[in-house]
């Protein structure tokens, strides 16, 4: 199955199917992660605060997958802000992952009391510049932090990675991401798989389509084109996690989704967290 891509602004294209491995235990990720690659997964999302970016890199080494086939990305820490520390820990990241690059490094929060995500993003800047990281993106950020960095730096974050399920819709970040050609990538996509897959609307369309209710909401964010990388420990669970790109929701199925929406977070508020 070949998974469609998405352009970034900044040119690049990233796989919109991918697969995360947060809360993914450090000891068994390279198995998982081996896993997921021979499922057909090539784009992987780690971050610094997951622990587990050696086992990725292992996995990828072993894998023999050529580099250029591959889309990673990690993110900084929440402790790491700041414009040189940004760009050591990158250069820490790559270590442990056996790299001499990412595709993609994002500031994993905004930290806004902290307030020194500006500086941080100069590093980011610093970062792509020397080609360590090829693209850069934020994550969490909300509206009033977008609008610092496009006042204050030179460079539209590639994507903003955010809380983003049939339960939080995000109306507000999507039209501005659409505004300012930023793509939006969605974390948790299916809702950590915890009451929202149980909701009837959703066995309905899962029961019309002869997909499970995951494959039905993967299939909605790809529609909408958000970039997506549901995480399962479970092989076959990946597998079905893969097999979302066969089938067409309408536009009407698409209305209906979207209408699961309530505001409730599972993560926490981005405007405090950090
Ligand atoms: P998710 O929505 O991908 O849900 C994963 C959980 O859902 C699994 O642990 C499993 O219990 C269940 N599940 C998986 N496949 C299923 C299926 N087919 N049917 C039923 N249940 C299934 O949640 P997530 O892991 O929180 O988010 C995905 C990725 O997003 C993470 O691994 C990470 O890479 C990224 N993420 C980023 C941030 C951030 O702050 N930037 C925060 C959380 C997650």
């Amino acid at each position: 199955m070949t998974v469609p891509t998405t352009k970034l602004n900044d040119g690049r294209e990233i796989p919109q199917l991918g697969f995360g491995v947060f809360q993914v235990d450090p000891d068994t990720t390279a198995d998982k992660v081996q896993a997921a690659l021979d499922v057909g997964y090539r784009h992987i999302d780690t971050a610094q605060m997951y622990g587990n970016e050696e086992g990725v890199g292992k996995a990828l080494a072993s894998s023999g997958i050529p580099r250029d086939q591959l889309w990673i990305t990690t993110k900084l820490d929440n402790d790491g802000h700041g414009r040189g520390t940004a760009a050591e820990r990158l250069d820490q990241s790559l270590t442990r992952l056996g790299l001499d690059h990412v595709d993609l490094y994002l500031i994993h929060w905004p930290r806004p009391a902290e307030d020194r995500y500006v500086e941080t993003w100069q590093g980011f800047e610093d970062a792509r510049d020397a080609g360590k990281a090829r693209s850069i993106g934020v994550s969490n950020f909300q509206v009033p932090h977008l609008e610092r960095l496009a006042k204050e730096t030179s460079t539209v974050p590639a994507v903003n990675q955010v809380e983003f399920h049939p339960q939080l819709v995000q109306r507000e970040l999507r039209e501005y991401h659409q505004q300012h050609d930023i793509a939006t990538e969605a974390w948790s996509p299916i809702g950590q798989g915890k009451g929202l897959l149980e909701a009837p609307e959703l066995a309905e369309l899962a029961g019309r389509t002869g997909k499970s209710p995951a494959q039905v909401v993967l299939r909605w964010h790809i529609q909408l084109g958000n970039i997506v990388f549901p995480k399962s420990n479970n092989p076959d669970r990946m597998k079905e996690n893969f097999e979302i790109l066969d089938f067409t929701l309408s536009d009407d199925d698409l209305a209906k989704i979207e209408q699961l929406h309530t505001g409730e977070r599972i993560g926490p508020d981005p405007d405090t967290f950090g």
